[in-house]
């Protein structure tokens, strides 16, 4: 064994852990779902890897997860032949808080703090399923090997400040963590019991597309020769005997293939989270069978949360793609554009092509084809939920449809025709572009529109006076992302998009006599203004200030060019 290296765990790590083991006290049990699924994702990590590098796998594909209990030495045991990690990689994925940004991280656990709990869907966002084994262990000890490494790594930690790692022997690839669990107290359940853990398995993890082994204890009937028997033929003593064998806990049933009746709703919660990593609920779920010249099998999931991180350019597309329920890749970018990398799903497709790369999945007609249809079956969603529901979506969500206007050529429309703004006149509620369109007063020809920080200071606008004279509504946008919605979205059914901030907005020409009159006033302001001021004007825009700043026709919004500077460009 090499040398023993004691590490402090980071400062939010312990406060997680701290909050964890406190406030997940009562939903105990979900360590085991924790710790088979990152077994899961290790498989699938080894499998996509077995596709471009076989040698590296060949000694040990026959893929599995195997749970061991002991109850003489309170231990709970959970092994696979997965992707396993090297020493650098356990320093990295576990002794930090795994995947997610920390600042993001620190500034939910200060909000948080407050109550001194941190909800389950945080738990989730923060991908910080690993730790829930200190919920029931004293000491966690996981020995991981990665594949085509000489030694293997063992981490070991009791959950307090620190953390050893050393490298050991280890035979196979992968990962085996030891719990070594709390003391019980009486009604507690126990987790070295295999009726316990076979409840709970089939419970959380059932669809896992890997079988989790466990070896139980069952009762067989002895073989007629090995009965024995009185002078009448009746057996004396046993007729059975206890046996352990090796059961599969899972049903490992892919619940994409079933109809689409035969699936819970708690089903679905649970598939949902074991995909996405998320503990919120999904609020729409899609489930397909495409049928035609080439048959596919669609699940998705519109999430009712947003992540903290959407907007992460390293952040993962939701979609998994299958073949014949063979896992072939996650994070797959070829079936929804990014705007929509939010929604979580599979998509098993028989007729792939088993060895697809990235690179042939891109240019495929079966997969280009899969996508356009699960862009339209969301739109479809979208459109068809109810007022108040898609709102709440909207509020979560609806950054993400924006990004989709400059990107998403064919569907800018569609996208458009999604949009929410609250306006001058809809006293905070939302209205969509056609209720606007609607509402127009009869000489008005235009969509107008004002971007801005927030709805107060876009109300006391100087610039919307004029506007608010003529009695036209004026959106309200507040989202940084809308300036980039507004100049790729130049036209709305016929309507142009007009910023109340830019140019001359030609509500009623000023005539050639009253700017001949202040001509004079006018040059000698643009001389003392020449360096920050492009032009002075006379103007007909306002009704009780005397001047205003605005843009020109094609030049940046204020508000752009704050965000701009801000962004540092
Ligand atoms: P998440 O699964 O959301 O990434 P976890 O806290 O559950 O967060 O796991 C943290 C990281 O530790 C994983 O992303 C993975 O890199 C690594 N890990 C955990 N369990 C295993 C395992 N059984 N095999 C390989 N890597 C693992
Ligand atoms: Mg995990």
């Amino acid at each position: 064994m090499g040398t023993k290296e004691t590490h402090q765990f980071k400062t939010e790590v312990q406060q997680l852990l701290h909050l964890i083991i406190n406030s997940l006290y009562s939903n105990r049990e979900i360590f085991v779902r924790e710790l088979i699924s990152n077994a899961s994702d290790a498989i699938d990590k080894a499998r996509f890897k077995e596709q471009t590098d076989p040698d590296l796998f060949a000694d040990d594909n026959d893929y599995h997860i195997r749970i061991s209990l002991d109850s003489e030495n309170k231990t709970f045991q959970i092994s696979d032949n997965g992707i396993g990690m090297t020493l650098d990689e356990v320093n990295d994925n576990i002794g930090t808080i795994a995947q997610s940004g920390t600042a993001a991280f620190m500034k939910a656990l200060e909000n948080s703090k407050k109550e001194n709990t941190l909800s389950p869907e945080l738990i989730g966002q923060f991908g910080v399923g690993f730790y829930s084994a200190f919920i029931v262990a004293d000491t966690v000890t996981l020995d991981t090997k990665a594949p085509g490494q000489d030694m293997g790594v063992r981490w070991e930690s009791d959950g307090k400040g620190s953390y050893t790692v050393q490298e050991i022997e280890k035979e196979n690839r992968g990962t085996t963590i030891t719990l070594h669990l709390k003391a019980t107290e009486d009604g507690d359940q126990d987790f070295t019991e295999s009726y316990t853990i076979q409840h709970i398995v089939k419970k959380h993890s059932d669809f896992v597309t890997y079988p989790v082994i466990m070896e139980v204890e069952k009762s067989e009937p002895l073989p007629e020769n090995e009965i024995i028997k009185d002078s009448d033929g009746k057996p004396i003593g046993d007729t059975f005997k206890k046996v352990k064998k090796d059961e599969t806990l899972n049903s490992m049933k892919a619940i994409w293939s079933k109809s689409k009746e035969d699936v819970t709703d708690e089903e679905h919660e649970e598939f949902y989270r074991h995909i996405s990593h998320n503990w919120d609920k999904p609020m729409e779920i899609i489930h397909k069978k495409f049928e035609g010249v080439t048959e596919y099998d669609v699940l998705m999931y519109l999430p009712s949360k947003a992540p903290m991180d959407m907007f992460r350019p390293e952040r993962k597309n939701g979609m998994q793609l299958y073949c014949k329920r063979v896992f072939i890749m996650d994070d797959c970018k070829e079936l929804l554009p990014e705007y929509l990398g939010f929604v979580q799903g599979v998509v098993d497709a028989p007729d792939l092509n088993l060895n697809v790369s990235r690179e042939i999945l891109q240019e495929d007609r079966l997969v280009r084809n899969i996508r356009k249809n699960l862009v339209k079956q969301i739109f479809s969603v979208l459109e068809g939920m109810e007022k108040e529901k898609y709102e709440e979506f909207y509020v979560e969500f609806g950054q993400a449809l924006k990004a989709g206007i400059p990107t998403d050529f064919q569907n800018k429309e569609k996208l458009a025709s999604l949009l929410r703004y609250k306006t001058t006149k809809s006293d905070g509620k939302y209205i969509t572009l056609d209720e606007y369109i609607e509402n127009m007063q009869e000489d008005q020809k235009e969509i107008y529109y004002l971007t801005g920080e927030s709805l107060t200071s876009l109300m006391n606008s100087p610039l919307l006076e004029s506007l608010k004279a003529k009695d036209y509504e004026v959106l309200l946008m507040v989202d940084p992302i809308d300036e980039w919605v507004t100049q790729s979205l130049p036209d709305y059914k016929e309507k142009k998009l007009k910023s109340a901030e830019k140019g001359d907005l030609d509500l009623d020409k000023v005539d050639d006599e009253k700017k001949n009159e202040y001509s004079a006033l006018m040059s000698f302001l643009k001389g003392k203004l020449e360096a920050k001021v492009k032009d002075v004007v006379v103007s007909n825009r306002l009704k009780d200030s005397v001047s205003c700043l605005s843009g020109d026709d094609y030049g940046m919004s204020a508000y752009m060019e704050k965000i701009m500077k801000a962004s540092g460009q």
